[in-house]
C-alpha cells in the first residue's frame, strides 16, 4: 500500500500540473467507490477550480476554490496517472478526469478496488483530517516519541500502523524504521525506554525522508503520477526480504505476522 513517501510524491506531481486548473469533465467508467455515487459525483466536481492538491496521512486531498475537497485514498493498488488524449481505457480504470488547458487527462485506476474518492464539505474535511496523528516529517522527533508510549501492552509495530498514533507510516516503513532503531516489532510499548522511543522516532523521520527523495518504494505495484516506479526498493533493509541476509549482520531476515500484516525483522540485530 502506498504510504507517506508514495502519496506525497503523487500529491506533489498532481499539484504541480493541476493547481489553478479547472476540472473540465469527469468520465466515470466504473461506479461504486466514489461518494456521492455516479452522476451525482460527476456533477459535484465538474467545473470546479483546483486550488491545490496535498496530502495528509495517506490521503490525497484536492482542494477546490469553493472550499469543498475531494479526498482520495489509494489503499492497496489505487493509481492516479497522467495519460495523453489518445489513451484507451483499461479494465481497471475507474474514472478519467480532464482539465481546462493542455489536453491533459488523469486516469484513476484500481486493480483491487479498495481505494475510494469522496467529495467533502469544509466541516467534514476538518473532522476527517483531525482524526490522524502528527505528520512525521513536520513534527519534532520528541513529539513522535511521546506518541508511542501507551497503551503499554501494545506491540510497537501495531502502534506504528495506527494512523491516529503517527500519520502516514504503514507496513514498509514501520518494519524499516524498527530495523534501523534495532527494536523488535513485537516489543510492547511499556518495555521501551525513553531513549528507544526517541531513536525510533528519529529513524521514522529519516527513512520517510530518504524514501521521499527516491520517489517512494515500488514494492508491489506502486507507480507515481507519471507512471514511474519509486526507487527506494533497493534501499530496503528488511521489508519483503524474508530469508535474505541482514545487510548489517548477515543473519536471515524473519517474517512473522502481527495484526494480519507480514512483519520483517532481523533476529540478531533487533531486540
Ligand atoms: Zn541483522
Amino acid at each position: 500500500m502506498p504510504e507517506l513517501p508514495e502519496v506525497e510524491t503523487i500529491a506533489r506531481q498532481l499539484d504541480k500540473k493541476l493547481r489553478g486548473r479547472t476540472m473540465r469533465s469527469v468520465k466515470l467508467l466504473q461506479t461504486g467507490r466514489e461518494t456521492p455515487r455516479g452522476s451525482k459525483f460527476v456533477k459535484a466536481i465538474e467545473g470546479k477550480k483546483i486550488e491545490s492538491i496535498n496530502r495528509r496521512a495517506k490521503l490525497l486531498i484536492w482542494h477546490f476554490s469553493d472550499g469543498t475537497a475531494m479526498l482520495a485514498h489509494l489503499k492497496m493498488t489505487g493509481r492516479f496517472v497522467f495519460v495523453d488524449k489518445n489513451y484507451k481505457p483499461g479494465k481497471h480504470d475507474r474514472a478519467i478526469f480532464s482539465f481546462g488547458v493542455g489536453r491533459c487527462l488523469l486516469v484513476w485506476s484500481d486493480v483491487r478496488k479498495f481505494g475510494f474518492v469522496k467529495i467533502v464539505k469544509p466541516p467534514d474535511l476538518k473532522r476527517v483530517l483531525s482524526r490522524y496523528g502528527p505528520e512525521p516529517l513536520e513534527s519534532q522527533a520528541q513529539e513522535l516519541a511521546d506518541r508511542i508510549k501507551s497503551p503499554k501492552t501494545r506491540m510497537v509495530k501495531a502502534a506504528l500502523l495506527n494512523q491516529e498514533v503517527i500519520a502516514g507510516v504503514g507496513n514498509i516503513y514501520a518494519d524499516e524504521a524498527l530495523h534501523r532503531a534495532k527494536l523488535r516489532p513485537t516489543r510492547r510499548l511499556g518495555t521501551l525506554s525513553a531513549y528507544d522511543r526517541l531513536r525510533l522516532a528519529k529513524e521514522i523521520k529519516k527513512v520517510l525522508s530518504e524514501s521521499l527523495k527516491q520517489g517512494g518504494t515500488s514494492a508491489n505495484d506502486y507507480v507515481d503520477a507519471s507512471g514511474e516506479k519509486g526507487k527506494f526498493l533497493d534501499f530496503l533493509r528488511v521489508y519483503g526480504r524474508k530469508g535474505e541476509k541482514c545487510r548489517d549482520c548477515g543473519t536471515a531476515i524473519k517474517r512473522i505476522t502481527i495484526g494480519q500484516r507480514g512483519t520483517h525483522y532481523c533476529p540478531q540485530c533487533q531486540h
